[in-house]
Protein backbone atom coordinates (compact mmCIF):
# COMPACT_ATOMS: atom_id res chain seq x y z
CA UNK A 1 0.00 0.00 0.00
CA UNK A 2 2.03 2.87 -1.09
CA UNK A 3 0.56 6.63 -0.52
CA UNK A 4 0.91 9.20 -3.16
CA UNK A 5 1.57 12.98 -2.78
CA UNK A 6 -1.25 14.46 -1.03
CA UNK A 7 -3.23 17.34 -2.50
CA UNK A 8 -1.71 20.57 -1.43
CA UNK A 9 -5.33 21.13 0.50
CA UNK A 10 -4.57 25.53 0.56
CA UNK A 11 -8.31 26.03 0.24
CA UNK A 12 -9.06 23.88 3.12
CA UNK A 13 -5.95 24.80 5.01
CA UNK A 14 -5.42 28.37 4.51
CA UNK A 15 -9.11 29.63 3.50
CA UNK A 16 -10.84 30.54 0.42
CA UNK A 17 -8.50 33.32 -0.65
CA UNK A 18 -6.46 30.48 -1.41
CA UNK A 19 -6.04 28.19 -4.40
CA UNK A 20 -5.66 24.86 -4.64
CA UNK A 21 -2.05 23.31 -7.03
CA UNK A 22 -4.61 21.05 -8.54
CA UNK A 23 -8.76 20.56 -8.75
CA UNK A 24 -9.78 16.68 -9.64
CA UNK A 25 -12.03 17.01 -12.57
CA UNK A 26 -15.50 15.84 -11.96
CA UNK A 27 -15.70 12.34 -11.04
CA UNK A 28 -19.04 10.13 -11.14
CA UNK A 29 -20.61 10.07 -8.03
CA UNK A 30 -17.95 12.03 -6.30
CA UNK A 31 -17.29 10.32 -2.46
CA UNK A 32 -19.03 12.18 0.23
CA UNK A 33 -17.60 10.62 3.18
CA UNK A 34 -17.81 11.80 7.44
CA UNK A 35 -15.36 10.18 9.58
CA UNK A 36 -16.61 9.49 12.83
CA UNK A 37 -15.29 7.69 15.91
CA UNK A 38 -13.45 9.23 19.31
CA UNK A 39 -10.14 11.05 18.97
CA UNK A 40 -6.80 7.92 18.19
CA UNK A 41 -9.33 5.74 16.23
CA UNK A 42 -7.29 6.65 13.54
CA UNK A 43 -9.25 8.71 11.51
CA UNK A 44 -6.36 10.56 10.22
CA UNK A 45 -4.76 7.64 9.27
CA UNK A 46 -7.87 6.25 6.98
CA UNK A 47 -8.70 9.67 5.75
CA UNK A 48 -5.28 9.72 4.26
CA UNK A 49 -5.25 6.37 2.79
CA UNK A 50 -8.67 6.57 1.64
CA UNK A 51 -7.57 9.85 -0.04
CA UNK A 52 -5.13 7.72 -2.65
CA UNK A 53 -8.31 5.46 -3.47
CA UNK A 54 -11.31 8.05 -3.84
CA UNK A 55 -9.62 10.68 -5.08
CA UNK A 56 -11.71 12.61 -2.51
CA UNK A 57 -9.56 15.62 -0.33
CA UNK A 58 -8.98 14.31 3.36
CA UNK A 59 -10.49 18.14 4.99
CA UNK A 60 -9.80 17.90 8.83
CA UNK A 61 -11.16 20.64 10.80
CA UNK A 62 -8.50 20.17 13.50
CA UNK A 63 -5.91 20.51 10.49
CA UNK A 64 -7.46 24.46 9.92
CA UNK A 65 -6.39 24.98 13.52
CA UNK A 66 -3.44 23.34 13.77
CA UNK A 67 -2.37 25.71 10.42
CA UNK A 68 -3.59 28.65 11.95
CA UNK A 69 -1.28 27.75 15.27
CA UNK A 70 1.79 28.36 13.20
CA UNK A 71 0.50 31.69 11.67
CA UNK A 72 2.10 34.68 13.50
CA UNK A 73 -0.50 35.77 16.33
CA UNK A 74 -1.16 39.18 13.72
CA UNK A 75 -1.97 37.06 11.53
CA UNK A 76 -4.93 35.24 13.83
CA UNK A 77 -8.52 36.74 13.84
CA UNK A 78 -9.95 37.06 17.49
CA UNK A 79 -12.31 34.12 16.84
CA UNK A 80 -9.30 31.79 15.53
CA UNK A 81 -7.10 32.71 18.54
CA UNK A 82 -9.87 32.10 20.94
CA UNK A 83 -10.14 28.90 19.32
CA UNK A 84 -6.57 27.86 19.45
CA UNK A 85 -7.06 27.86 23.38
CA UNK A 86 -9.89 25.66 23.80
CA UNK A 87 -7.75 23.55 21.01
CA UNK A 88 -4.90 23.34 23.34
CA UNK A 89 -6.95 22.36 26.49
CA UNK A 90 -8.17 19.57 24.56
CA UNK A 91 -11.70 21.02 24.79
CA UNK A 92 -14.29 21.20 21.85
CA UNK A 93 -13.84 24.86 19.74
CA UNK A 94 -17.52 26.48 20.04
CA UNK A 95 -19.85 25.25 17.39
CA UNK A 96 -20.30 28.60 15.84
CA UNK A 97 -16.92 29.20 15.37
CA UNK A 98 -16.32 25.95 13.71
CA UNK A 99 -19.36 26.30 11.89
CA UNK A 100 -18.27 29.87 10.45
CA UNK A 101 -14.93 28.15 9.58
CA UNK A 102 -16.08 25.49 7.63
CA UNK A 103 -18.82 27.52 5.85
CA UNK A 104 -16.29 29.91 4.49
CA UNK A 105 -14.76 26.89 3.21
CA UNK A 106 -17.95 25.73 1.51
CA UNK A 107 -16.45 25.48 -1.63
CA UNK A 108 -14.50 22.47 -0.41
CA UNK A 109 -17.62 21.03 0.02
CA UNK A 110 -18.98 21.31 -3.52
CA UNK A 111 -15.61 20.11 -4.80
CA UNK A 112 -15.73 18.15 -8.11
CA UNK A 113 -13.42 15.51 -6.24
CA UNK A 114 -15.71 14.58 -3.48
CA UNK A 115 -14.78 15.08 0.16
CA UNK A 116 -13.32 12.86 3.30
CA UNK A 117 -14.45 14.98 6.01
CA UNK A 118 -12.68 14.48 9.01
CA UNK A 119 -13.30 15.52 12.12
CA UNK A 120 -15.88 17.46 11.81
CA UNK A 121 -19.25 17.38 12.78
CA UNK A 122 -18.59 16.27 16.25
CA UNK A 123 -22.00 17.73 17.87
CA UNK A 124 -25.51 17.24 16.86
CA UNK A 125 -25.50 21.16 16.00
CA UNK A 126 -22.86 20.83 13.40
CA UNK A 127 -24.01 17.84 12.22
CA UNK A 128 -27.78 19.69 11.46
CA UNK A 129 -25.10 22.87 9.85
CA UNK A 130 -23.56 20.66 7.61
CA UNK A 131 -26.85 18.59 6.47
CA UNK A 132 -28.94 21.88 5.38
CA UNK A 133 -25.72 22.94 3.70
CA UNK A 134 -25.83 19.77 1.53
CA UNK A 135 -29.39 19.69 1.17
CA UNK A 136 -29.18 22.88 -0.18
CA UNK A 137 -27.18 21.83 -3.13
CA UNK A 138 -28.94 18.42 -3.62
CA UNK A 139 -25.03 16.97 -2.33
CA UNK A 140 -25.89 13.68 -0.03
CA UNK A 141 -23.14 12.29 1.47
CA UNK A 142 -22.15 8.73 0.37
CA UNK A 143 -21.84 6.91 3.83
CA UNK A 144 -20.70 7.88 7.20
CA UNK A 145 -18.10 5.80 8.35
CA UNK A 146 -18.04 5.25 12.52
CA UNK A 147 -14.66 3.47 13.62
CA UNK A 148 -14.73 1.23 16.80
CA UNK A 149 -12.17 0.61 20.11
CA UNK A 150 -12.03 0.22 23.61
CA UNK A 151 -11.31 3.27 25.19
CA UNK A 152 -7.87 1.47 27.21
CA UNK A 153 -6.24 1.06 23.51
CA UNK A 154 -7.22 4.89 22.29
CA UNK A 155 -4.88 6.12 25.67
CA UNK A 156 -2.00 3.91 24.58
CA UNK A 157 -2.50 5.09 20.76
CA UNK A 158 -3.03 8.45 21.05
CA UNK A 159 -0.20 8.60 23.68
CA UNK A 160 2.25 7.54 21.09
CA UNK A 161 1.29 9.48 18.25
CA UNK A 162 3.52 11.49 16.27
CA UNK A 163 2.62 13.99 13.30
CA UNK A 164 4.98 15.33 11.05
CA UNK A 165 4.85 19.46 11.33
CA UNK A 166 5.41 19.72 7.18
CA UNK A 167 2.59 17.28 5.57
CA UNK A 168 0.74 15.55 8.48
CA UNK A 169 1.31 11.98 8.13
CA UNK A 170 0.59 10.14 11.26
CA UNK A 171 3.24 7.49 12.92
CA UNK A 172 3.19 5.93 16.29
CA UNK A 173 6.32 5.75 18.52
CA UNK A 174 5.92 1.89 18.70
CA UNK A 175 2.94 0.38 15.89
CA UNK A 176 4.19 2.70 12.88
CA UNK A 177 7.41 4.20 13.19
CA UNK A 178 9.12 6.45 11.01
CA UNK A 179 12.42 4.60 9.26
CA UNK A 180 14.36 7.60 10.33
CA UNK A 181 13.60 8.56 14.18
CA UNK A 182 11.74 11.63 14.28
CA UNK A 183 11.40 11.92 10.72
CA UNK A 184 8.83 11.89 8.19
CA UNK A 185 9.17 9.10 5.63
CA UNK A 186 7.52 10.93 2.74
CA UNK A 187 9.06 14.81 3.35
CA UNK A 188 11.85 14.20 6.18
CA UNK A 189 9.94 16.90 7.88
CA UNK A 190 10.45 16.44 11.77
CA UNK A 191 7.77 14.95 13.56
CA UNK A 192 6.01 16.06 16.90
CA UNK A 193 3.87 15.34 19.65
CA UNK A 194 0.42 17.32 19.40
CA UNK A 195 0.10 19.14 22.49
CA UNK A 196 -3.76 17.58 22.77
CA UNK A 197 -1.89 13.97 22.94
CA UNK A 198 -0.56 14.93 25.87
CA UNK A 199 -2.20 12.27 29.04
CA UNK A 200 -3.76 15.39 30.84
CA UNK A 201 -5.88 16.59 27.46
CA UNK A 202 -6.40 12.84 25.83
CA UNK A 203 -8.47 12.62 29.21
CA UNK A 204 -10.71 15.88 28.11
CA UNK A 205 -10.86 14.93 24.75
CA UNK A 206 -12.22 11.38 25.39
CA UNK A 207 -15.08 13.10 27.89
CA UNK A 208 -15.71 15.40 24.94
CA UNK A 209 -15.86 12.87 22.70
CA UNK A 210 -18.38 10.68 24.62
CA UNK A 211 -20.78 13.53 25.86
CA UNK A 212 -20.96 15.67 22.30
CA UNK A 213 -19.94 13.30 19.40
CA UNK A 214 -21.33 10.20 20.61
CA UNK A 215 -24.70 10.94 19.43
CA UNK A 216 -23.71 11.42 16.18
CA UNK A 217 -23.79 7.98 15.60
CA UNK A 218 -27.69 7.72 16.22
CA UNK A 219 -27.82 10.47 14.43
CA UNK A 220 -26.34 9.19 11.00
CA UNK A 221 -28.00 5.20 11.75
CA UNK A 222 -31.35 7.02 11.30
CA UNK A 223 -30.07 8.59 7.82
CA UNK A 224 -29.18 5.40 6.82
CA UNK A 225 -25.77 6.63 6.73
CA UNK A 226 -23.52 4.70 8.87
CA UNK A 227 -21.22 2.23 8.47
CA UNK A 228 -19.95 0.56 11.60
CA UNK A 229 -16.15 -0.46 11.43
CA UNK A 230 -13.82 -1.59 13.71
CA UNK A 231 -10.51 0.39 14.05
CA UNK A 232 -9.04 -3.07 15.51
CA UNK A 233 -5.56 -4.33 13.94
CA UNK A 234 -3.07 -2.52 11.81
CA UNK A 235 -4.04 0.90 9.38
CA UNK A 236 -3.66 -1.75 6.25
CA UNK A 237 -6.46 -3.96 7.92
CA UNK A 238 -8.85 -0.90 8.90
CA UNK A 239 -8.06 0.63 5.42
CA UNK A 240 -9.37 -2.96 3.62
CA UNK A 241 -12.41 -3.26 5.91
CA UNK A 242 -13.56 0.28 5.04
CA UNK A 243 -12.70 0.51 1.25
CA UNK A 244 -14.87 -3.27 1.65
CA UNK A 245 -18.41 -1.73 3.40
CA UNK A 246 -17.81 1.93 1.08
CA UNK A 247 -17.60 -0.01 -2.19
CA UNK A 248 -20.83 -1.88 -0.71
CA UNK A 249 -22.39 0.92 0.21
CA UNK A 250 -21.81 2.64 -3.16
CA UNK A 251 -23.29 -0.20 -5.17
CA UNK A 252 -26.31 -0.52 -3.15
CA UNK A 253 -26.68 3.65 -3.98
CA UNK A 254 -26.30 2.98 -7.70
CA UNK A 255 -28.73 0.01 -7.61
CA UNK A 256 -30.94 2.32 -5.86
CA UNK A 257 -30.41 5.19 -8.39
CA UNK A 258 -31.07 3.06 -11.28
CA UNK A 259 -34.10 1.38 -9.92
CA UNK A 260 -35.48 4.88 -8.77
CA UNK A 261 -34.97 6.14 -12.73
CA UNK A 262 -36.21 3.19 -14.69
CA UNK A 263 -39.67 3.58 -12.25
CA UNK A 264 -39.44 7.40 -12.95
CA UNK A 265 -39.30 6.03 -16.74
CA UNK A 266 -42.08 3.64 -16.15
CA UNK A 267 -44.30 6.07 -14.84
CA UNK A 268 -44.18 8.32 -17.26
CA UNK A 269 -45.57 6.34 -19.96
P1 LIG B 1 -8.62 16.65 15.86
O1 LIG B 1 -7.33 16.76 15.13
O2 LIG B 1 -9.78 16.38 14.96
O3 LIG B 1 -8.56 15.71 17.03
O4 LIG B 1 -8.90 18.11 16.47
C1 LIG B 1 -8.03 18.73 17.37
C2 LIG B 1 -8.77 19.74 18.22
O5 LIG B 1 -9.32 20.77 17.38
C3 LIG B 1 -9.96 19.20 18.99
O6 LIG B 1 -9.58 18.61 20.23
C4 LIG B 1 -10.79 20.47 19.18
O7 LIG B 1 -10.24 21.30 20.18
C5 LIG B 1 -10.61 21.18 17.86
N1 LIG B 1 -11.61 20.76 16.86
C6 LIG B 1 -11.38 20.18 15.66
N2 LIG B 1 -12.52 19.95 15.00
C7 LIG B 1 -13.52 20.39 15.80
C8 LIG B 1 -14.93 20.42 15.68
N3 LIG B 1 -15.55 19.92 14.60
N4 LIG B 1 -15.65 20.94 16.72
C9 LIG B 1 -15.05 21.44 17.81
N5 LIG B 1 -13.72 21.43 17.99
C10 LIG B 1 -12.94 20.92 17.00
Amino acid sequence: MTVPNKPSRAAWLQGPSARCETVPNGQFLPWRIVLLGAPGVGKGTQADLLNQRLLACHLSTGDVFRAAATQGEGEQTPAMKEALGYMRRGELVPDATVWDMVRERGECLHCAGGFILDGFPRTLTQAVSLKQFLDQDGLGLTAVVNYELPASEIVARLGGRRTCEKCKAVYHITERPSKVEGHCDRCDGVLFQREDDKPESIKVRLEAYDRSTAPLIEFYRKAGLLLQVSAAGTPAEIYDRTVADLEMRRLSQFAERMWAAAENRRSGL
